[in-house]
């Protein structure tokens, strides 16, 4: 079992620059665990490739407050920068390895992999993200039509089919444009407008605007199984038949894996300090997890926060 500093569990933007943040800082023993094979698992499965990465997001200006930053730029240029990162701090990350449990002992952390034990840490960042657990819609999902609903890019973008986007925010709107001219696109948002979205986004669904069907004020009521298709039956009685559905509806804190682990929440947001300090010492949440909104941007800035204050609070830390 290692013996660790710092222990971080999730190699995204949240758990990388917290990586940065620690090794800049004079933290050196420090290992992130990912449970994926590569970093930045959710950007790697989520994002079309060529994807413009905003840094400005949900109508949100940021400022760098830490080392790590970026400017507007495609997905695969991200991808570069969070590699250059992890090169220059020289960031030790375990991959293949999901962490699940989380352990006090005296001063000092036990993190689980199942019933393996993988690290004693005298601290601990949680920065697992949101996007392993996507929120779904209340009305059941017919067994029949699982293979047709989708709750995220598949790996072949579908061609000349008819298919219908739920969802009114920035992944909703860059997937209605990603499909339009490959396919009969209807967006369907229970607002009657947008207003969470990018400019840049609204102004490529305005371009598209004879592309793409929007049903906008809309709700669905049911799904049914068609012939090989979907059957969508909205509140004000509309019926429309699809050949697939793609859900964008954003991710929800896996609350019960953060509760199993101990920390306390207020209603379904955990209760963490400004600085992300979570009721357990020495344990602080970084990234979407530790927020209703996310960003990339958030997950920089509060991965430098949070190790500010660690070493603040707790400078032993630096000697441990
Ligand atoms: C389609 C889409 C488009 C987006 N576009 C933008 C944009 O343009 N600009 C922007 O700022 N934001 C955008 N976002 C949001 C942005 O991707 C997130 O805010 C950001 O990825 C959050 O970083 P994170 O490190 O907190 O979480 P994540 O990026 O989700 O990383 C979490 C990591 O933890 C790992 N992990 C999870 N559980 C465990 C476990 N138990 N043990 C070990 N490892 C684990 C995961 O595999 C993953 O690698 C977009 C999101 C989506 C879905």
């Amino acid at each position: 079992m290692r013996n660790l500093s710092v222990g971080i569990i999730g190699a995204g933007p949240a758990g990388i620059a917290a990586a940065v943040e620690c090794k800049a800082n004079g933290i050196s023993n420090v290992v992130i665990f990912e449970k994926a094979s590569k970093y930045c698992s959710t950007i790697r499965r989520l994002y079309p490739a060529g994807k413009r990465v905003d840094k400005n997001y949900k109508g949100e200006i940021f400022q760098t407050e830490g080392i790590c930053t970026f400017e507007t730029e495609a997905k695969e240029d991200f991808l570069l920068r969070m590699k250059k990162y992890i090169n220059e701090y020289n960031i030790s990350i375990e991959y293949n390895i999901e962490i699940n449990g989380l352990e006090k002992r005296e001063d000092y952390y036990i993190l689980k992999a199942g019933t393996y034990l993988v690290a004693q840490t005298q601290a601990v960042i949680i920065a697992t993200g949101v996007f392993d657990k996507p929120k779904k819609p209340t009305y059941p999902i017919p067994e029949a039509i699982k293979g047709r609903v989708f709750f995220e890019l598949p790996k072949e973008i579908p061609e000349g089919e008819k298919i219908l986007i739920v969802g009114g925010g920035n992944t909703a709107a860059e997937l209605a444009c990603l499909l339009s001219g490959k396919c009969d696109v209807y967006l369907s948002y229970r607002r009657p407008q947008f207003f969470r979205i990018n400019e840049e986004n609204l102004r490529e669904l305005e371009k598209r605007k004879d592309m793409i069907k929007f049903f906008l004020g809309t709700e669905i009521k049911s799904l049914e199984p068609s012939e090989n298709a979907v059957k969508v039956l909205f509140q004000d009685g509309h019926i429309e038949i699809f050949s697939k559905i793609f859900y964008c509806l954003g991710g929800s804190t896996p609350k019960v894996f953060l509760e199993k682990m101990g920390i306390e929440f207020n209603n379904s947001t955990p209760k963490l300090d400004e600085f992300g300090e979570s009721n357990l010492k020495k344990v602080f949440l970084v990234g979407d997890i530790a927020v209703k909104r996310g960003s990339i941007m958030f997950a920089f800035n509060s991965a430098h926060k949070a190790v500010k204050r660690l070493i603040e609070k707790y400078p032993e830390i630096l000697n441990s």
